[in-house]
């Protein structure tokens, strides 16, 4: 393995006690915003965990005419307002531990933006890069014949995640629709527009991430025109975000990737970067004047948007950080001790639930779709999107204000009570 590959492969998703941190991370939050809304103790058991965690052996037949057992999870956080929805993620590093606080976060996002669903999440410990396109097939297809028990278009409908796209959801819906025998495009989203996809999906994050920023941005007195915007990482979201950034005037004065980071004070050429990076989200490796990530995160700028990895900003670099709004579209890249420097730095800070939502709601959208049959033109998913995310951002933005908290345990408080109130009216507790 090369040494690129090894560095990958770590940035990508973090080390193990990462992974555990994390889960504790979101399950103290959990429990202030519990603590902070009055409910008694038995809420926080009941919501801590997923209500279902479910691991799998998959069988697989390689190419070469060999079988490799793969491992899967997927795990349903909280079902009592709807069926349970979220991504399931392709790679080596996934763990049981990561899939139960991704499926809390996606709890947590669903009640933020108000839409009809708990949280889910799935994973296979699975390197995606070493796999010809018939193995992914394969895999994709035993991995929906593993968990078919629990999921369907009314249970738990699965997403797109680190390293699965559209033609993994296609053959997964594929296989689904066969197992079920019926035509299931509720069964999951992500999906190609010719099979029920909808418009807007594979921007939705940048997109609401964009839209996070400019109400932020007019809180702080900061015209986004000539702002100087700094992201991290030029993947899915983070290159959509630096492109909507650059068209709505604001001055993107640097961008990272696992590799690197580049830095212009004068702007950068984003339509020629996006023009250049490859499938990974790679591009500062054609470039030898570049700065380092740290360096990155400590440029002197507006709006700061870390859209790569988690811990990115800790107890370490907080009090470096020089931007005015820190928004975030990666899941996890402030620690809880950073995100009480920055908030007492008066830099405020969009924490992920809230910025990253307009994935999950872009994918509600095309479900609804799927089960009405009539869908939607660009325009219409766009104009959906913005009045969900503004009305999100300002109910979160003024719970933090009345209660003279961070917008972190604000969203968190306004993503728990619609779970808790539903666990409570069907006499769970
Ligand atoms: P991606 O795999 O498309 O891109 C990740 C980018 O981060 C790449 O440019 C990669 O080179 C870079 N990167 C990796 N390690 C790095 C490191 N150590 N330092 C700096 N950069 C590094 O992923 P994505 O879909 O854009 O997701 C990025 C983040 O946003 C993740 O935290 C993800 O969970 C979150 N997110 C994404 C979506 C979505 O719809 N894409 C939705 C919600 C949340």
């Amino acid at each position: 393995m090369s040494t690129n590959s090894v560095l990958e492969k770590e940035a990508a998703t973090g080390t193990n006690e990462e992974k555990n941190n994390i889960l504790r991370s979101t399950q103290t939050v959990i429990h202030q915003a519990l603590d902070k809304l009055k409910y008694p103790e038995e809420f926080y058991e009941l919501l801590k965990e997923p209500l279902r965690m479910l691991t799998v052996k998959i069988p697989i037949r390689m190419d070469d005419g060999t079988v490799k057992i793969f491992t899967g999870y997927r795990a349903q956080h909280n079902d009592a307002v709807g069926p349970t929805k979220g991504g399931i993620r392709f790679h080596p590093e996934v763990t049981e531990e990561e899939v139960k606080a991704l499926s809390i976060w996606m709890s947590l996002k669903c009640g933020i933006v108000d839409i009809p669903y708990g949280g889910g999440k799935g994973g296979i410990i699975c390197d995606p890069r070493e796999m010809s396109f018939r193995e992914l097939e394969r895999l994709s297809r035993g991995y929906v014949r593993a968990i078919s028990q629990i999921v369907g278009p009314t249970k738990d409908i699965p997403a797109p995640d680190v390293f699965t796209n559209s033609q993994i959801m296609a053959w997964m819906m594929d296989e689904f629709s066969r197992i079920d025998e019926f035509n299931s495009p509720g069964f999951i989203t992500g999906k190609p527009l010719v099979l029920g996809g909808s418009h807007g999906r594979e921007s939705a994050t940048a997109s609401g991430v964009t839209i996070c920023i400019r109400e932020a941005a007019k809180k702080k007195g900061i015209n986004l025109e000539g702002a100087r915007v700094v992201v991290q990482g030029f993947g899915n979201a983070g290159s959509y975000l630096s492109k909507f950034m650059h068209d709505a005037g604001a001055k993107v004065i640097g961008i990272s990737d696992a590799y690197g980071a580049l830095y212009d004070p004068n702007g950068l050429d984003i339509d020629y970067l996006l023009d250049r990076r490859d499938s990974f989200g790679t591009v500062t490796k054609m470039f030898s004047n570049t700065i380092s990530n740290k360096e990155l995160l400590e440029l002197d700028c507006d709006i700061l948007v870390p859209a790569a990895i988690e811990n990115q900003i800790t107890e370490e670099n907080a009090h470096n950080i020089r931007a005015s709004i820190v928004v975030e579209a990666a899941n996890g890249p402030t620690t809880l001790e950073a995100t009480r420097i920055l908030t007492d730095r008066g830099i405020l800070l969009v924490p992920d639930v809230l910025a990253s939502a307009g994935g999950v709601t872009v994918s509600y959208f095309e479900w609804v779709q799927n089960n009405q049959g009539y869908y939607w033109a660009e325009e219409e998913v766009a104009e959906k999107l913005e009045k969900v995310m503004v009305k999100s951002f300002n109910k979160i933005y003024d719970t933090s204000q009345n209660h003279m908290i961070d917008m972190r345990l604000a969203a968190y408080m306004v993503g728990v009570r619609r779970m808790a109130e539903a666990s409570r009216f069907r006499g769970w507790i």
